[in-house]
Parts: C-alpha cells; structure tokens; sequence
C-alpha cells in the first residue's frame, strides 16, 4: 500500500535547506574542510557540576521510575527561585510553573492548548520556524508580523489590523531574538502586554537567550511587567544558557490558567521530564553565574572577532548585545540564498539564509557563533579573503 502523509504536512514549508545540504556534501566531496556557522547548538560543554549531580541522580531507583507530569516539586521551586533572584517576579511553583522537555516542546504544543480552528495567531516574521509549524497544525491561521531594520527588529503592533487583533488568541514575541540578535527593551514588553490585554489576545514570549548577553546588557522579563501575569506566559530552555541542548529540559511560567492548559495537553502526549534530568536541570539553576559569565565573555569575544570580520569586508550587521548570532546584510545584487551558496563554495563555510526563517528574512544571512575559536578564527579568514 501507499503511504499518504496528513494534509497538515502539505501546510509546512519547503525544506530550503535542502539544496544547501546537498552543496555541503560537494564541497566536502572536494576535499574541503567545511566549517559549519550554520546551527545554534552551543559549542561549549554541559559544566561539570550539572553533569555530576546527572551522574549520581541516574544511579538512584527512586528516579528511574515516570516522573510527575509537571516535573518535581524541587524543579519547580528551584526554577521559581531562579526567577526571584534574577527578574525579582515571585512565581507560584504549584501553578505557574510547568517543566518542559526542552522549550522547544512547549512552543510546539501549546497552540493545542490554546488555539481553535480559526484563531488568528501573531507570528514574527522572519522567527523560530516552530511558532509557525504549532499555529497550523492546530487549524491556526499565521499572520506575520514583520521584523526588519526599519522597526529595530520589533513587531510594529500598531500595524496590526483591527480585525486581525480582534480574531487574534494568541502572539509570539521573542526576545532576546533568534535569528535576527535584536533585544527589547522593557518599554517594548509593556506595549506587547497592554496590547494582548486590550485586545485578548494570550502573550507567549520565548526567552532561550534571556542568559546569553553582554557589555553588561541583561535581558528583562516579561512578567517584570504589571498585568503581564493576566495574559503572558515565557518559554525558558537551560539550553542555551548552560550549553544543555541535548540534555532536553526547560520550563514555562506564568499565567496559571495557560499553564494548566499546555499541562493538560503534555498528559495526553509526553510523560514528564526524566528525573535524573531534572536533578541536574535544579543543579544548573541554583549553582550560580561563574560558568555562565566564562561562557558569556567567549562569545562576546568571538562576537567582535566575526563582526570586525563582516564590517571590514563592508557588509552590515549589529553588534548584538545577546544571543550566539550575528544577523548580516548580504551584499548588493545577492539574495540570502545566492550569498550563502557563494560564501560556501569558495570558503567552505556554512551559514544559514535569512529566507529560512520566512519572508522577512530575506536579504540576510546569519551566522552561528558555536565553534570552537580556532575553527572560528579559520572561518573569519577565510571569509576575509571574500571580495564582492
Ligand atoms: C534553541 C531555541 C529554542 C528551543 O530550545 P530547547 O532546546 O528546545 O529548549 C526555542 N526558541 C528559540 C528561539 C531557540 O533558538
């Protein structure tokens, strides 16, 4: 017999990295050694703390049994903690904090827990592809809010039609902002909080760079905001902040009737956190900054070492105060796709096109800083030598 996918996959884009993967694959094939700035999956390892208290947690029965659909009381507080140290907002760990088997989980479904058939979905264009992919595979209609140079890289909520405000369940924000590196300032959530108050609309804003920062920059909360509590709820990932990608835990918090909602879904589909996981994931959050400011200074380090690189090559890009990416103008005559085939065929170095994370992103390219400095040096000269 012959397989038909669902109707709902024909909803998803093409995979445009496709041709890419195949253009890695010939440069390799003619014996170059490729650099790949292309995924943001932090270089840096796991800190050995995290990775001990992982160690004797797997070891222990008592956590090898399906662990609480919410994840540990002890989880729960310790990320409820973390954000009274940090952002001075008192979470209740009972009801407002809900752990995730990584953000990404939670970005995904939780459009099946607040989004019917029909209801309009705010979406930052370009953005995180998996805003798009939760809205319509709940029947969610996308309406794309563009981010460009023009409005600093944040949604013009002023331009959203009446009707479409009025249809609309559910926004996206996310800042510190993948892929473009733009930041918010508290003025900013405020406005996106007054707006999804007044118009009903539910505020999610996903916060995987809250930690990665700097010049001092530190990125605020979007429940430092008054109101915030009655319609937003933040996607936290360790991921990034402790180079725990793999390692799949983060957690939501906020309003308490969103969390109970996504919870709802997550017991009809994921049973909970691994335990041991769980213990190392508390270890990360109630270990301190040490680690994450050593981490921090190497890709400030490596931040200014790429950016000197672009400018002195004439292309445009921030300098981003947070997040692991540089987000580059491609030059004059090319498309996002034709700079990054060009960059590499004749480097070798991978970066993603803009148009991969949609329309608005067309135009850039941005580039990963999750190599290791050696390999980031190699690839900086070889783009140097690039002459447009
Ligand atoms: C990395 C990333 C995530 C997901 O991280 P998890 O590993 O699933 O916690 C979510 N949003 C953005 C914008 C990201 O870049």
């Amino acid at each position: 017999m012959q397989i038909t996918p669902a109707a709902r996959l024909g909803l998803l884009p093409p995979y445009l990295f496709a041709e890419l993967d195949r253009l890695k694959k010939e440069v390799q094939q003619r014996g170059i050694d490729v650099i790949s700035l292309g995924i943001g999956d932090p270089d840096l390892p796991t800190p050995a703390h995290i990775i001990a208290r992982l160690q004797a947690a797997a070891s222990d029965p008592v956590n090898h049994r399906y662990p609480d659909y919410e994840g540990l009381e002890r989880f729960r507080a310790a990320a409820a903690g973390w954000y009274r140290r940090r952002f001075a907002v008192r979470l209740d760990p009972a009801r407002e904090v809900c752990a995730l088997l990584g953000s990404k989980e939670g970005i995904a479904n939780f459009p099946t827990a607040v989004v019917d058939p029909g209801d309009i979905v705010l979406i930052p264009d370009p953005g995180y592809p998996v805003y798009y992919s939760g809205c319509v595979f709940n029947g969610g209609e996308p309406y794309f809010m563009r981010l460009g140079k023009h409005n600093a890289f944040l949604p013009d909520l002023g331009a959203i039609p009446a009707e479409v405000a009025h249809r609309a369940k559910l926004m996206w924000i996310n800042y510190p902002n993948n892929p473009t590196a733009a930041t918010a300032e508290r003025a900013f959530l405020k406005d996106a909080v007054d707006f999804c108050l007044k118009h009903d609309i539910i505020l999610a804003h996903d916060f995987a760079y809250s930690e990665i920062a700097f010049d001092g920059y530190r990125a605020p909360s979007v429940l430092e905001i008054d109101g915030a509590r009655e319609c937003a709820v933040e996607f936290h990932s360790l991921s990034k902040t402790y180079s725990m990608t793999g390692w799949r835990v983060g957690f939501v918090v906020g309003n308490a009737a969103a969390v109970a909602a996504l919870g709802k879904v997550k017991t009809n589909i994921d049973s909970g956190v691994f335990q041991a996981v769980q213990e190392a994931a508390i270890a990360a959050l109630e270990g301190g900054e040490d680690k994450l400011h050593e981490y921090c200074a190497i890709y400030q380090q490596r931040r200014d070492l790429m950016v000197d690189a672009l400018r002195s090559l004439g292309l445009e890009c921030a300098r981003p105060r947070a997040t692991f990416y540089i987000w580059a103008e491609v030059p004059r005559g090319h498309t996002s796709g034709s700079f990054t085939e060009r960059v590499l065929k004749e480097t070798g170095v991978v970066v993603t096109p803009g148009s991969g994370f949609g329309k608005g992103g067309e135009g850039f390219v941005r580039f990963a800083l999750t190599v290791a400095n050696e390999r980031l040096k190699e690839a900086v000269e070889r783009i140097k030598a690039l002459r447009f």
